[in-house]
């Protein structure tokens, strides 16, 4: 029997888009064992909610992860640099551009070059590579990730045309930060480095993992007030996934269901928000992907990297889609979406208000 208590605070969210914080905190520990009747009440309305303003329409990404050298030493990162047993690679600017023709030939209208913090590109050389790709591909977005950096930085590759920039601050709370970062990292920088951009004009996305060592629903409370602070555009979550060679490597994963049931609150937090079912998700569980889509998701991923490389972007263990061609995985994603009643779009997929 579903608790009636539950279901009214699934329906005061959806209507107020925000609980008390005793009401969260509440809601995130009854959900841990709920049954399968609340579950799918919180997913359905949820889905709702997506529907109102995507339809069943799911967005592409085209991941390209350009680099896998980074500078930071992230405790739960699979890519940290006294990571040794890794096998360092950076794509060239003509590898970049074959990945966008080809999922350009493929129907992907967004591209998100994704990478360590790589001091081999310079402003310089990220600039050139995003002016030649909007060049080349002019009706398609153009997303980052490549880490912090300032704000003179963000804003010239504004300037030469980027448009998105995802960060996800990992946690909101300075301890928590803490656990998982070295002395070196900033969790607060980070958090400004959002605002920046999202001064500049980006369409922002931040984040955190789902289960990430030491997480509690405190935290995760405090990084629903800062998502509601910041406003961002888009929200990426997904397990937390041990990675060996990395301090974290026997650590729990996060679980689908916590996963899910977040997914489903950022949408009735953020009814328009571009919610991605991510690869980590994808990873724990064989249709982790489909569910986070029904969970309230709207966005895919996949990954566009060549073949040669993807092995060697393993952020953590278990990576899904390594061995996989563009083409494949872009028509697997089709399949999986279309046997749960929703569709693929090539489209840029922006968020409603700077369409
Ligand atoms: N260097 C860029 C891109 C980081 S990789 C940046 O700093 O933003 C993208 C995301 O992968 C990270 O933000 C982190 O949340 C996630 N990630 C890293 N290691 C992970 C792990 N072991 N399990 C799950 N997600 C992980």
């Amino acid at each position: 029997m579903a608790d009636k208590k539950i279901l009214a605070l699934i329906d005061e969210l959806e209507k107020n888009k925000t609980l008390s914080d005793n009401d969260f905190l509440f809601l995130l520990s009854q959900l841990k064992h709920a049954d399968e009747e609340t579950e799918n009440y919180l997913y359905t309305k949820a889905d709702t909610v997506r529907r109102k303003t995507y339809g069943i329409d799911v967005y592409l990404r085209g991941l390209i992860e350009f680099t896998n050298h980074c500078k930071n030493d992230c405790y739960y990162c699979g890519i940290r640099r006294s990571n040794t047993n890794v096998s360092r690679y950076r794509l060239t600017k003509d590898e970049i551009l074959d990945c966008c023709k080809t999922g350009y030939e493929i129907g992907y209208r967004t591209f998100v070059l994704q990478g360590g913090e790589d001091a081999y590109y310079t402003d310089e050389k990220v600039c050139d590579l995003i002016t030649a790709i909007k060049k080349q591909f002019s009706d398609c977005a153009l997303t980052l990730s490549i880490g912090e950096k300032s704000y003179e930085s963000y804003k010239k590759y504004y300037d030469a045309g980027a448009d998105r920039y995802l960060l996800r601050h990992e946690t909101a709370d300075p301890e928590h930060y803490r656990r998982l970062h070295p002395e070196e990292l900033s969790g607060e920088f980070r958090k400004n480095c959002l605002y920046q951009l999202k001064e500049i004009g980006y369409q922002v996305g931040c984040g955190i993992m789902v289960g990430s060592p030491g997480q509690t629903d405190l935290h995760i409370l405090k990084d629903l007030r800062f998502m509601q602070e910041l406003q961002p555009h888009m929200i990426g979550i997904g397990p937390f996934i041990p990675s060996a060679g990395t301090p974290m490597h026997d650590q729990p994963a996060g679980t689908l269901e916590d996963t899910l049931h977040l997914l489903s609150i950022l949408r009735l937090m953020f009814p328009q928000v571009l919610l991605p079912a991510t690869t980590a998700l994808g990873t724990i569980h064989p249709t982790g992907r489909e569910l986070g889509i029904k969970a309230g998701a709207n966005v895919v991923m996949p990954n566009l990297s060549p073949t040669g490389v993807r092995d060697k972007y393993l952020l953590y263990d278990g990576k899904i889609c390594t061995g996989d061609k563009a083409e494949e995985c872009r028509h697997c994603m089709e399949g999986r979406m279309k046997r749960n009643g929703y569709q693929v779009v090539v489209s840029r997929g922006d968020y409603p208000e700077t369409r």
